[in-house]
């Protein structure tokens, strides 16, 4: 009976479970208070030169004030009126991180492969699930649990480039997505497939474009072999189309370059800032050129890079032909999610290749790939990103009391090479607390986390019987 609905019917059905299901793992969803003072923060980045000083937008002892899902003033001693206070004395406040690629079903497959490099652990741990048959709960589960592992680090935007094994789970991957009050992007892997690009479409309007906190893009692998080249001409037309950005991974491995990437991105039109290119590490200088020369922008997934052998990006180089790079952690491929440690890894990675502390990334320049950087190869620099007045509230609040980040020495260096999830005190997205005090909002993380062990377990001993 299942099959004989339609489209439009079989997603109200899984919707009507999944809710259903919502409403068993979680608690109500809290909605943001009209107004919330967060009030004499010891140090604000806002991430804005024109608000505060400098490249980070530096402010001392100063007050945010937030309206609804946006922030209304940046200043000193702000009108308290009418506001819930949150006070942030002795505490840090920027911008909440922006997590520009990641893979968020693949939470469920943490620790497999790990003595693998990228070809071993996709042959290992990722293809083998193109048969595993995922119910939409199964990547609910997954889903879920991995945004409450982003919203405890602070990260307040991911883009989940979904493998999108099969509509199911797709709907149980956006579900997840929505409910966890986080902003973001989904990435519809798709294929030249009719059925699947007519359901690209469909999820996109009837799933996507009604969630302000949502925006779609399109995922796909670029290679000449016939294998991808019509995929990849299909999807750049269809990303076209639909007026949204082509996300692909690009020369991750050193064996990628027999893909010739971008001669098939040639060939499919794909060229240009509606490309984001995952990785970026075995690029030539003429590659660099072309990418510089059509605002092709590059993701960057330092522990995945390291964890897989794949390699260190030639990121001094990207930012000399002034490419636009951002920071993602990469799902099941880094195995937790920790801003904070993909930062370190970030400036680490340059500093342990080429033998100086003289280099790119600089402490802000890692700073503002994580935030205001990403937002702005996204296209979303408009409404997040910065502190800025009329920006949406996604903001978070550190605390650098803590064992491991106090003695305060030179906070701005050490929200870097101290910062661990456990300090992101408070997370708010469009206003609303998803993070409050060190605990999640609205959310029993155990029984998340036993809802996906659930389903590790039948993965594991589906691919290892
Ligand atoms: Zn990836």
């Amino acid at each position: 009976m299942f099959r004989a609905l339609n489209d439009l019917s079989r997603i109200l059905v899984i919707a009507i479970v999944l809710s259903a299901l919502s409403g068993f793992l979680c608690l109500p969803a809290l909605a943001a208070p009209p107004r919330t003072l967060i009030r004499n923060a010891a140090l604000i980045l806002t991430m804005d030169p024109n608000v505060g000083k400098g490249d980070l937008g530096i402010l001392e002892n100063a007050d945010i004030l937030i309206e609804g899902n946006r922030i209304q003033k940046i200043g000193h001693k702000l009108n308290r009126a009418g506001a819930q206070v949150v006070d942030a004395t002795g505490k840090i406040v920027l911008p909440g991180f922006v997590d520009t690629h990641n893979h968020l079903w693949q939470s469920l497959i943490r620790g497999c492969g790990t003595n693998e490099d990228l070809n071993g652990w996709l042959a290992a741990c990722v293809f083998p699930l193109f048969g595993f048959n995922f119910s939409a709960a199964d990547v609910y589960a997954g889903v879920r649990l991995s945004t409450l592992d982003l919203i405890s680090t602070g990260v307040t935007t991911t883009v989940d480039w979904s493998h999108a094994f099969t509509p199911a789970f797709v709907r149980g991957n956006i579900q997840a997505l929505s409910d966890s009050g986080l902003r973001f992007v989904f990435a519809y892997r798709g294929s030249v497939d009719r059925a699947v690009m007519d359901d690209m479409r469909l999820v996109k309007q009837t799933l996507i474009d009604p969630n302000p906190r949502a925006t779609f893009q399109i995922g796909s692998h670029p290679g000449t072999e016939p294998v991808f080249l019509p995929g990849l001409i299909a999807m750049s037309n269809l990303a076209k189309e639909l007026g949204v950005k082509l996300h692909v991974h690009l020369l991750e491995n050193l064996s990628q370059t027999a893909d010739h990437a971008f001669e098939a991105l040639e060939q499919a039109g794909a060229l240009g800032p509606n490309l984001l290119g995952a990785h970026g590490i075995h690029l030539t200088d003429a590659e660099i050129k072309i990418l510089a020369a059509y605002d092709v922008r590059i993701l960057h997934n330092p522990l995945s890079n390291m964890r897989l052998a794949s390699g260190v990006i030639r990121l001094p180089e990207l930012k000399q032909a002034s490419v636009q790079v951002g920071l993602g952690l990469d799902g099941g491929t880094n195995d937790t999610s920790d801003m904070f440690n993909n930062m370190r890894a970030a400036v680490g990675l340059q500093r342990a290749k080429l033998l100086t502390a003289s280099t790119v990334p600089t402490v802000a320049g890692v700073l503002r790939m994580a935030t205001i950087d990403g937002a702005k190869l996204l296209g979303m620099h408009d409404h997040i990103g910065s502190l800025t007045p009329g920006k949406k509230a996604d903001v978070i609040i550190l605390d650098p009391g803590a064992v491991n980040f106090a003695p305060r020495f030179e906070w701005i260096s050490q929200i870097v090479f101290n910062g661990q999830p456990p300090n992101v005190e408070w997370v708010f997205v469009d206003g609303r607390a998803l993070k409050r005090r060190g605990q999640l909002v609205g959310v029993q993380p155990e029984t998340i986390a036993q809802a996906a062990q659930e389903v590790a377990k039948r993965i594991q001993r589906f691919l290892f019987p």
